[in-house]
This record gives structure tokens, sequence and C-alpha cells, in this order.
């Protein structure tokens, strides 16, 4: 019922406000003007109306931006909020990437996995600071977009990140297991005029670098 809804949502708004319009219409038209009690009906019917339109708005931009399993924001939202904060820099950029992750869903399964995933995300959120943003952008693939952060204190914040997730002991069902995650930053100063691809893969190319030792961050600054 609720898909279908969602799938004729146009044409059922559009038969309700005509038919909200028909009705005020005829009311005009037959019964005294003055009734304030209808009035007062139809402008409580349009205010649920656009409330509920509202919500749903809000409710659908949420749902299109965010990572179902984790609840983190989405690779569709950061590619949008990239552009829009590297135009404010400096800014520096995380790019996360779990080590030997496959081995986590062969050995413990695939849910054990979708958990370890999670809890990643966890410590994520609890080493970040309110105006970062973080996002899955692949399977255990994550970014950081730190506004107004230099090389130096965005290291910071990759190694105590890097260190929570060495030391986090994650637990499914009765199974616990360990893993590592390779980083990469890079950061760009006010005066470069670095294009978003050319930002984008400098810092793929530092996460690229750290996977090499694995457990490890690589840095880059431009400009
Ligand atoms: P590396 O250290 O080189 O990064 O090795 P890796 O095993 O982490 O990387 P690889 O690309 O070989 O494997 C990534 C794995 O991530 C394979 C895929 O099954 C798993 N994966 C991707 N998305 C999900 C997910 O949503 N849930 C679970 N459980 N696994 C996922
Ligand atoms: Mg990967
Ligand atoms: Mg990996």
């Amino acid at each position: 019922m609720k898909e279908k809804m969602y799938k004729y949502a146009p044409v059922l708004l559009l038969t309700g406000g005509l038919g909200l319009w028909l009705i005020t219409f005829l009311i005009a038209r037959y019964v005294n003007y003055k009734q304030g009690l209808v009035w007062i009906s139809l402008l409580v019917i349009q205010m649920v109306i656009c409330t509920t339109c509202g919500i749903l708005i809000k409710k659908l931009h949420q749902q299109v931006h965010t990572d179902t399993l984790t609840g983190l924001r989405n690779r569709r939202y950061f590619c949008a909020k990239l552009p829009e904060l590297a135009s404010k820099a400096p800014i520096s950029l995380i790019l996360m990437d779990i080590d030997n992750f496959k081995s986590v869903n062969d050995t413990y399964g695939h849910m054990a996995g979708d958990q370890v995933l999670q809890q990643f995300a966890g410590i994520l959120q609890n080493n970040i600071r309110r105006d970062d943003i973080i996002a899955r952008i692949g399977g255990e693939e994550f970014a950081i977009i730190l506004p107004q952060t230099d090389v130096k204190k965005a290291f910071k914040i990759a190694n105590r990140i890097r260190t929570a997730v060495e030391n986090h002991l994650f637990a499914y069902e009765n199974i616990t297991c360990k893993i590592t995650v390779s980083v990469g930053i890079a950061s760009v100063k006010e005066c470069t005029n670095i294009s978003i691809d050319q930002f984008l893969k400098i810092t793929d190319e530092a996460l690229y670098k750290a996977k090499g030792k694995k457990n490890f961050i690589v840095t880059v600054a431009e400009g």
C-alpha cells in the first residue's frame, strides 16, 4: 500500500489539491460564504496535506543520502558535499579502507562482516568533530571531509581513529575479531586552485600507498 502511495504520489497530490479546490468552489457557489466552520475545516485539511508532504519530502531526502547499513552519509551525499566544502578551503579529506575485510566475511560470515562495518562506523562517529562529514563510499571504504582543517590536525584525527580501530574488539554473537584500517589524507590550502577530481585522486593515491603497508596513514599536502 505504502509503495503504491509513493509511486503515485504526484497524481495523488494533484487529485487531492484539485478535489479541495472543487469543494471550495462548490461551497463558495452554493453555500453561504460566511460559514466560518467550513473555511476553518478546509484550512485544517490544507495544513494537514502540506505538513504531511513536508515530512515525507524531509524523510525522503534523508533516506536518499543515508547508507542503510551504517546510518552514515552515502556516496551520493559525499559527492555533492565535497565540491561545496572544497570551495571553502582549507580543507582535508580522509579516505579509509578496512584491511583484509574479505577474510572477516570468509571466516565469520557476511552477517558478522555487517556488524563489524556498523561498529566501525560507530568508532568513526565517536572520533570526529561536529562539522566533519563521514560517508560510506564503498563496501568497506569510508571518507571523512574535514572543513577548516590542515594536514596536521587531519593526521591527528585519522591516527586517533586508526588506533581506536586497532584496539577495538569487534563482537558479534559469540564471535570476536580485530581489524585494522589504512588511511590516505590530502589537505588543500585556501590559495590552491585544485579541482575536485584532482583532490580525490591525490587522496586516493595516498590511500593506495598506505595500503602497501596496511594499518598505516599516508598524508599529502597541496599548496
Ligand atoms: P585490502 O586489505 O586489500 O583492502 O583487502 P580487502 O579484503 O579488505 O579488500 P577486497 O576488495 O578484496 O574485499 C572487500 C570485501 O568487502 C569483499 C566484500 O565481500 C566485502 N563487503 C563489501 N561490502 C560489504 C557489506 O556491505 N557487508 C559485508 N559483510 N561485506 C562487504
Ligand atoms: Mg576496498
Ligand atoms: Mg579493504
